[in-house]
C-alpha cells in the first residue's frame, strides 16, 4: 500500500481531480438519524438487533420538523435521513418528513435505510426523496456472510441496480479495513464499486463497535481509507465522495481534513437531535459530532468552502437529458 511521499503525491493528485471538476466548492448536507430499530444483525454495526444494551428510538416528527424547517445551519443545502432497517420509520417518520421537507423547502433529499420493497422505495420517491444511499459494505463475498451484512451482498447489489433503473441516485459506499481483511480486499471494493450505477460512494473506516462481536478487533488504519477515497477519485472525477465523520476517529480533525485533501467533495453536518445521538450507535458512544463550526473550520484549512449549489441540484444539472421527440424520429 501506498506511504510516504508517493502517497502525498497520490493524494494531490486526486484532490486536483475533484477540483478540476468541482473548484473549491464542497456540498454540504444534514444528516438526521430518525430511528435506531435495525431487523438486521450485522457483526459490526452497534444498532444490530441482537444489541439489547441500546434504548431504540423513532424519532418524533414534529421534534424533526421543527429542527429542520426553523434550526438548520444556513449552509446545509441537502438533508440525509439515515436509520436502522425499520420499515415502521419509513412509513411513520421518513415518508412524511419527506413530504414535509419538499412542501416546505427547496433541500435536496437523500435516504439510507437499507434494503426495502419496491413499494417502499416508490413511496419514499413519489414523496420527494432523489437520491437513495444504498453501501454494499464489502465487496468480499465471504466476509459479507460471515459478518451477517444485510441479506446478502448479491441482493444489496441488485438493489442498488433496481434503485438506479428506477430514476433514483444512487449512492454506495463500504467499510475499509473490516477484520479479516487484507488492503487487497478494500480495493476489490473501490473495484466493484467502479461497476455500478452510481454517482457516488463512501469509504468509511472500520471501527471496532461497543456491544458488537467485533468489539475487541483493530480499528481500521486510516492510510487505507484515505487511498481508498484517492483512488476512487482518480477513476471517477465525477463522483460524490463523502469525507466520512469518523475519519475523526483516531485522529481529530486531521484524518477528516486528510480526507478533504484526497478527493472528497461532500461533507455531513450532524442534525440529530442530541437527545437521541447517543442512541444512534454505530460504533461508540464518543462519537465525534460534526458541527457547522467544525465542519467551516475544516474546510477552510484546506482552501475548500461550502457549495451554494445543492447535492441534489447539482446531480440533475449534469443528467443527461432525455432525447427529445425530433431526436427519436
Ligand atoms: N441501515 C441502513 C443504513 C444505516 S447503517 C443500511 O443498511 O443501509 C449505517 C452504516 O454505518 C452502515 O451501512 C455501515 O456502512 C456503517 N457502519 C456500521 N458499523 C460500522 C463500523 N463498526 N465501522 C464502520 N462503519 C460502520
Amino acid at each position: 500500500m501506498c506511504r510516504g511521499g508517493a502517497q502525498s503525491e497520490f493524494h494531490a493528485r486526486a484532490h486536483a481531480a475533484a477540483r478540476r471538476k468541482f473548484g473549491r466548492e464542497v456540498f454540504v448536507r444534514g444528516v438526521v438519524e430518525i430511528s435506531n430499530f435495525c431487523r438486521e444483525n450485522c457483526h459490526y454495526c452497534g444498532m444490530r438487533r441482537d444489541n439489547r444494551s441500546l434504548d431504540r428510538y423513532r424519532a418524533a416528527l414534529d421534534v424533526l420538523g421543527e429542527a429542520l424547517l426553523h434550526r438548520r445551519p444556513s449552509v446545509v443545502t441537502d438533508i440525509n435521513l439515515q436509520a436502522g432497517e425499520d420499515p415502521v420509520a419509513v412509513r411513520e417518520v421518513a415518508l412524511p418528513l419527506v413530504r414535509l421537507l419538499r412542501r416546505h423547502t427547496k433541500l435536496g433529499v437523500s435516504v439510507c435505510l437499507g434494503t426495502l420493497d419496491p413499494d417502499s422505495y416508490a413511496a419514499l420517491r413519489e414523496a420527494g426523496a432523489s437520491a437513495y444511499i444504498l453501501k454494499f459494505e464489502t465487496a468480499h463475498t465471504d466476509g459479507y456472510e460471515l459478518r451477517e451484512g444485510p441479506g446478502t451482498l448479491q441482493e444489496r447489489l441488485e438493489n442498488i441496480r433496481w434503485l438506479a433503473a428506477h430514476g433514483w441516485f444512487v449512492s454506495s459506499g463500504f467499510i475499509a479495513g473490516l477484520p479479516g481483511e487484507t488492503p487487497e480486499d478494500s480495493l476489490e471494493s473501490c473495484r466493484l464499486a467502479e461497476t455500478l450505477p452510481l454517482t457516488g460512494c463512501s469509504v468509511s473506516p472500520f471501527i471496532p463497535g461497543e456491544s458488537t462481536p467485533l468489539a475487541q478487533a483493530p480499528r481500521a488504519d486510516i492510510e487505507l481509507v484515505l487511498n481508498c477515497m484517492a483512488a476512487l477519485r482518480l477513476r471517477r472525477p465525477d463522483w460524490i465522495i463523502p469525507a466520512v465523520s469518523a475519519l475523526n476517529i483516531g485522529q481529530p480533525g486531521a484524518g477528516y481534513r486528510r480526507g478533504l485533501a484526497a478527493g472528497a467533495n461532500l461533507a455531513t453536518i450532524n442534525l440529530t437531535p442530541p437527545a437521541l445521538r447517543e442512541d444512534y450507535l454505530l460504533y461508540q458512544r464518543e462519537r465525534f459530532i460534526m458541527d457547522e463550526e467544525h465542519l467551516l473550520a475544516s474546510l477552510e484549512a484546506v482552501g475548500l468552502r461550502p457549495s451554494t449549489t445543492g447535492l441534489i441540484r447539482h446531480l440533475e444539472s449534469q443528467r443527461t437529458p432525455a432525447p427529445s421527440p425530433l431526436q427519436l424520429a
